[in-house]
């Protein structure tokens, strides 16, 4: 009989009671059954060993019975020793034993944590960008650190313990029987009495522990919030802080009430058992000394019996006690494999292509979108809400269509909300359309594989994001393989060799949110550099609303022509010179195109782009000069005027965005 076998129809018999109130489905059983299948040549090993061990432990009873009855009866002075001998060793081979079947159980444990933590890792990283907008990073933590633990002490501490205690039970039971069957069955009366306890408390200590993962998830996700960067900045402006602690403290205080009720409930199941096994043994003892006075059982048998029986007593308080481990330990996989479920919205289709050579040009084809409902990409346990919502994202592009061709720039332009940031973010496949395409070098995106798309498309975002890492770290996540001079090559390029160079460790500085902080238009462009690292034909980009400093600015600027040079770009425009150099902008109002052209033909048509133009377009971009107020009210001058600025700059408008 394999291990897997024995153990879970150990399991399953430890359940059906359970059933009734809250079903651990049977295909949870199965997927841990998976889980445990790589490793079961060591759990064919760990039963021997729960075997062997069994038997040693029925073996020292009998003997001692035969010491007393050597004594009794005035037998040999080498029996006695003899059978003390055995004993001892019989004693020292148990502890190595045990030593061991500790050891084979501790590998077997960790190494399923290490199962199913790289499980879940893998998992939540092909997770769509939804999911994690959604999802509460600390209680995202617990699900890799706590539950897996819970899960694995199924395996390490309960599972194992199951199967030398049942080996152990069963061998001792049948000794006992040869011994005196009447005591046996007497003592066996109060086998009811460990058996319903059990149940009663598995089901509030899995209540209990249900309760304590959420009451410390819950306590994680408020530290990991309030203590990160800009959380803690956050309360320092506004926050409050003795609310904040009182309100933390309650937290506290909730874990603390469930961590005593759970070892009070622990300490009565325990002690009632170790009572009522001291029951059973006064009862072997009086009613086995009646017996042995009355001369129908030998004194050894007694001594044999009330050994016995501790060690009969012994592996059925673990197993009672397994039973309430078991139950808990299962809350820790359901919660593993709950997370494990999560469909991916965005897959990779099995016969994906890569994109095609040469210069590619973009296309949206009549493309709907509705962000997805929290229910189709979250768990309302990772965002603590007690349930999602169900409700379908309200449509937020009605119909976009537009092409880019190969080395274009497309600019899109329009009040906040608009959709313009929707729009990029569909390229790159971090949303799928609903209806209509998206399309790169004439393929539908939902049609390319992953990896393709990520050597196409580059994203340049406002604010990029810096790993807390070394510069070089953070550079060589966009081309693993670049050596020094191509990283100090695409610094240079990006404007951002000089300051590195001035850094204490050059490319060895720790940057990012812990690190070396770099300013904003710094790690624009730092993203830039990792742009030109990468080498993307295609770039999204979105320019920086917030207003850089001239020196940062130009140097962004410059940077920016470098990247876009030859490629095919979509950005998302805040500069009147990214504009004006587009060769074709769309402006988008509510999830829809509602005019495209060049800047002069939009100027020209006075419509909704002249107004954007009037307002949005008149911050001061320091390439420019800036109409004055008086101008800005009339049209017509505005026009003149862009036309005299076209004509003056028109140098540097070609330099600032390459539209070959
Ligand atoms: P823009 O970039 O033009 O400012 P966005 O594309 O960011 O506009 O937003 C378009 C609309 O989509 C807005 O109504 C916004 O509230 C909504 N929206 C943006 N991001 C999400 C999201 N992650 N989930 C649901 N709705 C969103």
């Amino acid at each position: 009989m394999s291990m897997e076998t024995t153990a879970w129809t150990q399991l399953q018999s430890v359940m059906s009671a359970q059933r009734e109130r809250r079903p651990f489905a049977r295909a949870t059983l199965r997927r841990i059954g998976a889980f445990a299948r790589p490793h079961r040549r060591r759990i064919a090993l760990f039963v021997v060993l729960g075997v062997v061990t069994a038997l040693l432990a029925v073996a020292t009873p009998v003997l001692a019975g035969r010491v007393v009855d050597a004594i009794v009866t005035g037998g040999a002075e080498g029996t006695v020793v003899r059978l003390a001998l055995l004993i001892a060793l019989i004693a020292v081979g148990e502890a190595a034993l045990g030593i061991l079947a500790r050891r084979l159980s501790a590998t077997l444990g960790e190494g399923l944590i290490l199962d199913l933590r790289t499980a879940v890792f893998d998992h939540v990283q092909r997770m769509p960008v939804a999911f994690f907008t959604r999802t509460r990073t600390g209680a995202l933590v617990s699900r890799l650190n706590n539950d897996v633990i819970g899960a694995q002490r199924a395996f390490s501490n309960t599972l194992s313990g199951v199967v030398s205690n049942l080996v152990t039970l069963l061998l001792t039971l049948a000794v006992m029987l040869t011994l005196s069957w009447q005591i046996t069955l007497l003592a066996l009366v109060l086998l009811p009495v460990f058996v319903l306890p059990a149940r009663r408390m598995g089901h509030r200590m899995a209540r209990m522990q249900r309760e304590a993962a959420a009451l410390n998830a819950a306590m994680g996700t408020r530290m990991t919030e309030r203590f990160s960067a800009p959380g803690a900045t956050l309360i320092k402006l506004f926050g409050r802080p003795g609310e904040e602690s009182q309100e933390f403290a309650s937290r506290a205080r909730r874990v603390a009430d469930i961590g005593v009720r759970t070892a009070t409930a622990q300490s009565v199941f325990i002690t009632a058992l170790t009572l009522v096994s001291a029951l059973a043994l006064a009862l072997v003892y009086g009613l086995g000394g009646w017996f042995a006075l009355r001369g129908t059982l030998e004194p050894g048998a007694v001594v044999s019996l009330a050994l016995l029986l501790t060690r009969m007593y012994a592996p059925l308080t673990a197993l009672a006690g397994a039973r309430v481990e078991v139950m808990s330990a299962l809350v820790s996989f359901e919660r593993v494999f709950e997370v494990l479920d999560l469909k991916p919205l965005i897959e990779e289709k099995p016969d994906a292509r890569p994109v095609p050579e040469g210069p590619v040009a973009v296309e949206f084809d009549n493309v709907r979108f509705g962000y997805p409902s929290a229910d189709k990409v979250s768990l309302a346990s990772l965002e603590e809400v007690a349930s999602l919502d169900t409700r379908g994202g309200a449509e937020v592009l009605h119909g976009i269509s537009f092409r880019a061709e190969p080395g274009q720039t497309v600019a899109l332009v329009g009040s906040s909300g608009a959709g313009k940031s929707t729009v990029a973010q569909l390229l790159p496949r971090l949303y799928d359309v609903d209806e209509g395409a998206v399309r790169v070098g004439g393929v539908d995106v939902r049609d390319l594989s992953a990896e393709s798309l990520r050597a196409t498309l580059g994203m340049v975002t406002q604010d990029g994001h810096l790993f807390h890492d070394t510069v070089r770290a953070n550079l060589l996540l966009a081309r693993p393989t670049a050596t020094d001079d191509e990283l100090w090559d695409a610094l240079r390029r990006s404007r951002m060799d000089e300051l590195v160079r001035s850094l204490p460790d050059g490319l060895d500085t720790v940057v990012g949110e812990r690190g070396y902080r770099l300013s904003g238009g710094e790690r624009q462009r730092m993203t830039i550099a990792r742009l030109l690292l990468a080498r993307q034909r295609v770039v999204i980009l979105d320019e920086a609303t917030a207003h850089l400093d001239n020196t940062s600015e130009a140097a962004v600027q410059e940077a920016l022509t470098e990247a876009l040079e030859g490629r095919t770009a979509v950005v998302i425009a805040h500069r009147l010179s990214t504009v004006r150099a587009a060769d074709q902008i769309l402006v988008v109002e509510a999830g829809r195109i509602v005019e495209r052209g060049t800047h002069e033909e939009l100027l020209a048509a006075e419509g909704r782009y002249a107004e954007l133009y009037r307002t949005q377009f008149q911050q001061p971009d320091p390439a420019f000069p800036q109409p004055d107020s008086a101008e800005r009210l009339d049209s017509a001058k505005v026009e003149a005027r862009s036309h005299q600025e076209h004509t003056n700059i028109d140098n540097i408008v070609a330099s600032t965005v390459s539209t070959t």
